[in-house]
């Protein structure tokens, strides 16, 4: 595609002087990054398909003695090996840090010598401000999961950004590299901390902290930071400052931020290296995980406090409302608690009515054994419903219905008090 702006205009003309990747490292790549294996039979017969020099011997790692490559010996039938590989090489060119991918693929036989093939396949240009962008042959997308189906007859020219660029994660490297002065200067060096170079250069390179960590042997931090992007470094800086300052190692970097965010939730100074520093991480961490539970237990205590405090405004004026036809009893439930544990006797859901401004909710029993549970309708004055254990109606409910609405004028007369 054509540059879409300055940037990328300013890197394509830079890409002009890029050299062509050499036949020797080319070389490098078929040597290094191709598994060698020799093809063996069931009599032990080992065929090096490098060479196709035959010998004897067993599985495992083996030298061939003809070409001394070194063979992954396997024992199969099968004849032919296809293997691919990236080849990736950390360089330079015009300011820019450069990131180039060499795919090699390789078809060795037990009868014939190998065929080696290799494009150029992408390259990432990161600028010394962090900036980058993406030349990249064409991929195929349609009928393929793979991210490297690349297409070796397109052009590798500048692309627009897509996932599977950031997918692809290099084990391969060319031993030699070349940084950027700016990126030199953060003493990186050869490390990637598991993470692919083109994540560490950037970050490295957009946030000049990630240099400090680096520098004051934070590592962990320095990791933690860059396989989790969500994670807000201002969060932190400052606590992290009086750790470098202190000397202080941070080994768990995820324990940590998770302390460091309880400090911050029970409002503790968070520039202090005696909260900061723990000697102890895990004991204190777990110190406030303990604290922290407390803290949500007495919240829902005053939560539910809060809830029957309102319940108890809202429908005090009922309570006390008893009726009864002499046989059936029907009395108000007076509290959140007394509703949730009906709810939980009849296993209905009834637990959650309390909340209901418009609902009345009552239970009828005969001889003191709960038979139903009645919601009326305050407004309309009417049972919504009366229902027994499990949502079944009991063979009172039609006497237990009519007792309610009957005694209706009682809730009536309490409503207007
Ligand atoms: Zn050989």
């Amino acid at each position: 595609m054509k540059p879409q702006n300055k940037f990328q205009a300013a890197v394509v003309e830079a890409s002009k002087k890029l050299p062509s990747i050499t036949q020797e490292q080319i070389q490098w790549g078929y040597q290094n990054c191709i598994e060698h294996i020799g093809q063996r039979t069931s009599k032990a017969k080992i065929t090096c398909t490098e060479c196709n020099h035959v010998f004897t011997g067993e599985e495992g790692e083996h030298q061939c003695p003809n070409c001394k490559a070194k063979l992954k010996v396997q024992t199969t039938n099968k004849r032919i090996f296809k293997s691919c590989e990236y080849l990736c090489f950390i360089t330079t060119c015009q300011g820019y840090q450069v990131i180039r991918y060499l795919m090699i693929k390789c078809t060795a036989k037990a009868d014939s010598y190998p065929e080696y093939t290799h494009a150029e396949v992408m390259q990432r240009w990161i600028a010394p401000d962090g900036r980058y962008c993406t030349f990249a042959k064409l991929r195929q997308t349609m009928g393929t999961m793979y991210y490297d189906s690349w297409i070796f007859s397109t052009p590798l020219e500048l692309r627009s950004e897509v996932d599977a660029y950031n997918r692809l994660f290099p084990y391969y490297y060319y031993p030699k590299r070349q940084l950027i002065p700016e990126l030199k200067r953060t003493g990186i060096k050869k490390r990637h901390f598991n993470q692919r170079p083109f994540d560490v250069y950037r970050a490295l390179l957009k946030d000049n902290r990630m240099e400090t960590f680096l520098k004051s042997g934070q590592t962990h931090l320095f990791k933690a930071f860059l396989s989790d992007t969500s994670r807000k470094l201002d969060n932190y800086w400052a606590s992290i400052r009086i750790c470098i300052r202190n000397g202080y190692q941070i080994k768990d970097a995820t324990m940590w931020f998770d302390y460091i965010d309880y400090l911050r939730m029970f409002g503790k100074d968070l520039h202090n290296a005696k909260y900061v520093c723990p000697n102890d991480l895990h004991k204190e961490h777990d110190r406030y995980i303990q604290k922290k539970a407390k803290a949500d237990a007495q919240e829902e205590i005053e939560k539910l406090r809060e809830k029957e405090e309102s319940f108890r405004e809202a429908k005090a004026k009922f309570f006390g409302l008893v009726f009864s036809d002499g046989h059936i009893q029907v009395r108000v439930l007076e509290s959140i608690e007394e509703i949730i544990l009906e709810g939980k006797l009849m296993h209905h859901c009834v637990g959650g009515y309390y909340s209901k401004i418009d609902s009345l909710i009552l239970t009828a029993c005969i001889d003191g054994k709960k038979m139903e549970t009645i919601e009326v309708s305050l407004s309309k004055l009417q049972v919504i419903q009366s229902r027994g254990v499990c949502n079944k109606n009991t063979e009172y409910h039609n006497q237990i219905v009519q007792l309610v609405e009957k005694n209706i004028p009682l809730i009536e007369q309490r409503l207007a008090a």
